[in-house]
């Protein structure tokens, strides 16, 4: 089994309510969104795997990433992209010798159905204001997603909201109201120098039904990977 990834590498963890626990970054190529402040790579020719300082050509084989998974002392394997759940069945091919950490945008519920012994679960719900095409299907595939991999007793799953200065702050209540079930609690991120107040006044109103963070990339303001 293979895959493309663009990146293999360790460092903290930089958003939500892990922040700091030290990871290793299985960063996949390619996302089914397009999200207007995304960084990731669509496709890559090569993998840069910092952790054996090597770049080797994509796609990268299940038996690779294993043999770092298997030697990384680390709190947690993130699984990020570009979009991990497009390669379900790749991660499903690794043995889990570590705890697994999936970063999604949750929009696909098929997926999401071959993913649930990951262990943390950090899933976005995208506002309007990120400009996705079909968006009210996209909202109904994340309920859909965060339904399936929803916070148990094994699994602990938070919601991630990334924040423009404006937004509209009913319908992100609206669609919070519909994942509060089923998650340990929300983060609001707001997009890099953007202003909080509008941030704060919806933490407090989601406060009246979850436990709601406010909580950057940290890893930019520290200035690392
Ligand atoms: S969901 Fe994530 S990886 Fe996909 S386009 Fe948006 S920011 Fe980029």
């Amino acid at each position: 089994m293979n895959a493309k990834i663009s990146e293999i590498f360790e460092s903290i963890q930089g958003e939500g309510i892990f922040v700091g626990v030290r990871q290793m970054f299985i960063r996949f190529c390619g996302c089914n969104l397009n999200c207007y402040y995304c960084d990731t790579l669509k496709d890559s020719e090569f993998c840069v795997d910092h952790v054996s300082g090597k770049t080797i050509r994509n796609p990268v084989s299940a038996e690779y990433v294993q043999k770092l998974i298997d030697s990384a002392r680390v709190h947690s394997i993130s699984f990020t992209g570009g979009e991990p759940m497009l390669q379900a069945e790749f991660i499903r091919a690794l043995e889990k010798t570590k705890s697994f950490y999936l970063e999604s945008n949750m929009s696909l519920p098929e997926k999401a159905k071959k993913l649930r012994f990951f262990d943390f679960v950090a899933g976005d719900l995208k506002v309007r204001e990120a400009k996705l095409k079909d968006y009210e299907v996209l909202l109904e595939r994340t309920f859909e997603s965060f339904k399936i991999l929803r916070n148990t007793k094994r699994r602990r799953t938070f919601c991630k909201i990334v924040l423009p200065s404006e937004f509209n702050a009913e319908e992100v209540l609206n669609s919070a109201m519909q994942i509060k079930g089923y998650v340990e609690c929300f983060v609001l991120q707001p997009v890099f120098g953007s202003k909080l107040e509008n941030i704060f006044k919806l933490q407090k109103k989601m406060m009246e039904f979850a436990d709601t963070r406010v909580i950057p990339q940290v890893h930019k303001l520290m200035g690392v990977k």
